[in-house]
């Protein structure tokens, strides 16, 4: 059996680290808004070479708040990928902006520079371009369409905690960008988690005051905010991982150089890194023409797998009120029937490599 994550060999790697950092906020028992939360904040602005970190309780919120400390709210539209995880298009509903969605370049599973210049109305007013799996969007061509149309960019990076583009980190090219420590990503707290980066003093002091009910000194409140912190404990077990995170991406790029080597001739179609990107795998997704035969294979031979995502945006339930008709994103769709994510985690032992790509080769035509 090779289950698609361990989050248990990390504990045992990093156990005692994690209980200690624990037991000083137990000791303390000060649990909001302390000083692991400051320290914390410090050493992962320090990380990814930016000014300031506002820890927030999820992912989720970090997209909402940050585009709320942007200005964007009822009226407005937030463009982003119609492949992406719907935590999102949540993030961008809850401003009361209307998501609007684009097709993807299918190399790179990310936001398509120039569907994002086709899809400006005179509402637009961010763009939340995707690190989709932990490969970065190409950058430059987005940030100048924000440039050339007076628009915010929020970097959606919860899968993307130290992946670069050209040499510099994800989260450091928009105006914020949005972390989730959710348990299995790439840095992840033992509960919910999200950060917001951003190198703007302003827009960091209006998040402090967002995440906590828009408190500006004790008892005045100066805007209506919101319930969101990350807390002590998580902040304090994401402070004894941040010193690993390097080591853990470089684990997660050798298994994948592994994976690609051991996958040449097979019938499945590893991921690609773009030559301006370095991916950090937070997901290694491959393309198979009989994804689902594919899938019910790897069940009955115990490897772990999962579909990052099955059901594109504009497809969901939940957001066909956008009013996006199937085939409306046909590389977004194509993907969503295609991909199949391969267990990657910094633990997982080089052989299991060689035995995955030999049951996918074994796979009955
Ligand atoms: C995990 C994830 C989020 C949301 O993070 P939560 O912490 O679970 O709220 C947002 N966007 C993407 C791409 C994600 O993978």
């Amino acid at each position: 059996m090779i289950p698609f994550v361990d989050l248990q060999a990390q504990y045992e790697a990093i156990g005692e680290q994690t209980r200690q950092a624990i037991d000083r906020v137990l000791n303390r028992a000060w649990y909001i808004l302390g000083e692991e939360l400051d320290a914390f904040e410090s050493e992962f602005a320090a990380f990814l070479e930016t000014d300031h970190c506002v820890g927030v309780g999820s992912g989720t919120d970090a997209i909402h708040l940050a585009l709320r400390a942007l200005g964007v709210g009822e009226g407005a539209e937030v463009i982003t990928a119609a492949n992406t995880c719907v935590p999102t298009v949540a993030g961008i509903a809850s401003t009361g902006a209307r998501p609007r969605l684009v097709d993807i370049d299918p190399d790179t599973f990310t936001l398509d520079p120039d569907a994002l210049a086709e899809a400006i109305t005179e509402d637009t007013k961010a763009i939340v371009p995707v690190h989709l799996y932990g490969h970065p969007c190409d950058m430059d061509p987005i940030l100048e369409v924000a440039r050339n149309h007076g628009l915010k960019v929020v970097e959606d990076c919860a899968q993307a905690h130290g992946a670069t583009y050209k040499g510099k980190r994800c989260g450091t090219f928009g105006e914020a960008a949005a972390f989730s420590f959710y348990p299995s990503k790439n840095l992840g707290a033992y509960g919910d988690g999200g950060a917001v980066v951003t190198a703007d003093e302003e827009v960091a002091a209006t998040l402090k005051k967002l995440r906590n009910y828009g408190e500006e000194q004790r008892y005045t409140h100066t805007l209506g905010g919101f319930n969101s912190r990350l807390d002590e404990i998580q902040a304090a077990v994401l402070r004894a991982k941040l010193p690993h995170l390097g080591e853990w991406t470089n684990s997660r790029r050798h298994l994948a150089s592994l994976y690609t080597e051991a996958l040449l001739d097979s019938s499945v179609e590893p991921p690609e890194e773009a030559p301006w990107a370095e991916h950090c795998y937070h997901i290694f997704a491959i393309r198979s023409a009989n994804r689902n035969q594919l899938a019910g294979h790897l069940r009955t031979q115990d490897v772990g797998y999962q579909i990052h995502y099955p059901i594109p945006i504009h497809l969901q339930p939940a957001y066909l009120g956008l009013g996006y008709a199937p085939g409306t994103f046909p590389h977004a769709e194509k993907a969503c029937a295609e991909v199949l994510s391969l267990p990657i985690y910094p633990e997982l032992p080089d052989e299991s490599i060689g035995q995955i790509a030999k049951v996918i080769a074994a796979l009955p035509a």
